[in-house]
């Protein structure tokens, strides 16, 4: 059976390719981002594997099935930016990785916490210039501090129990409480107290239309002045400029982001070369309190290796006639 990967990297290529030795699959590699532009290259491929940044609306989707596609096997466990209505309309079927390393997401929401709070980008420029200071490098205890984790499902709870390790007290919130968190000692109050509350904020829900901009203006103003905010779910959570207007004011004291809003035209490409367009972005990325990852989260060795067999094994499980890890609308 023909697989064509959109979106795909060289990392993505390797694991794929070991996780596919000995079975009948006949891979295809395409760095192409899935646009409806480009889904023309999956003509004859009766599987498309895209990731979070492929577009797949009801019109490339019609595009995808009627060049022959019959399965999008996504290789995220995220599913916001598919059409399911009509996948569901077009006949396709439509499976994702629902776990691959819930470790490799929360373990990088601790890096930006750490490197935020003891300043380490800041100290790693500034001891390659010979310069010895550390004025502005002041950190504070992570330990006794008041962490909220929004989302407590695979990665919130992972990162729960890296933050309680650190000696943090957990607040929660998730309409359905997850009682690893209970006994971790977690209080799971409503969002405008958790804002209030916490020190630090770290977002873990999916992106649904109940969760598009929960943290703006408004709930960003709730927060403890100087108050640490970290998303490694979806940019969309954010309402992003809000949060230029939090971080002149000072409201916002940190902010950790490894997804952006409008990340689909920018992440996962060399653009060194080119100017910045995304006004907000460069905005970002001036304040020394700000650091942005390009969605790189869940890229550990464990997580790709994983990411590679589920993927592939659901691809067999559904033309076996048996399939796993459907996503219905
Ligand atoms: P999960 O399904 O295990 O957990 C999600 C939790 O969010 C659930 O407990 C659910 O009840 C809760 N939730 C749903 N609606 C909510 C709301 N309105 N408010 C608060 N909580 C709500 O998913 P997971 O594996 O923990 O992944 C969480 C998210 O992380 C994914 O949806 C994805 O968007 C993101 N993610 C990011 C990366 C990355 O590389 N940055 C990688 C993987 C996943």
């Amino acid at each position: 059976m023909r697989v064509l990967l959109f979106s795909s990297q060289h990392y993505d290529q390797e694991s794929f390719t070991q996780a596919a030795q000995g079975s009948a699959l006949d891979l295809h590699f395409q760095p192409t981002r899935l646009t409806l532009e480009t889904a023309a290259l999956a003509q004859g491929y009766e599987v498309v594997c895209a990731f979070i940044n492929d577009e797949l609306d009801a019109q490339v989707l019609q595009r995808l099935a009627t060049g022959g596609t019959r399965l999008i096997a996504l290789r995220s466990a995220g599913y916001n930016h598919v059409d399911l209505a009509a996948a569901q309309r077009l006949g396709l079927a439509v499976v994702r990785v629902p776990a691959y390393s819930p470790h490799a997401v929360a373990e990088h929401a601790v890096a930006l916490i750490l490197a935020l709070n003891r300043r380490l980008h800041r100290a790693y420029n500034r001891t390659r210039e010979g310069d010895f200071t550390l004025h502005g490098l002041t950190g504070f205890d992570l330990h006794g501090k008041t962490v909220g984790v929004v989302g407590t499902g695979q990665i919130g709870a992972a990162f729960a129990r890296i933050m309680a390790g650190f000696g943090c007290q957990l607040l929660a919130y998730d309409p359905y409480p997850n009682p690893e968190l209970l006994a971790l000692g977690a209080r799971y109050l409503d969002l405008p107290e958790l804002l209030r509350e916490a020190r630090i904020i770290s977002l873990h829900c999916p992106l649904t239309e109940h969760t598009r901009h929960l943290i703006n203006a408004q709930s960003l103003n709730q927060l403890q002045p100087g108050a640490m905010l970290i998303n490694t779910g979806r940019g969309a959570l954010v309402d992003t400029p809000a949060l230029i207007d939090a971080l002149k004011s000072g409201q916002l004291g940190y902010l950790g982001l490894d997804v952006y809003e409008e990340e689909a035209q920018l992440f996962f490409e060399d653009r060194s070369d080119l100017p910045l367009q995304d006004d907000v972005l460069a905005r970002l990325l001036t304040f020394p309190n700000v650091i942005i990852t390009a969605h790189q989260a869940f890229l550990t060795r464990e997580a790709l290796d994983a990411i590679a067999a589920t993927t592939l094994d659901n691809i067999i499980r559904w033309a076996a006639g048996n399939p796993q890890n459907l996503v219905s609308g």
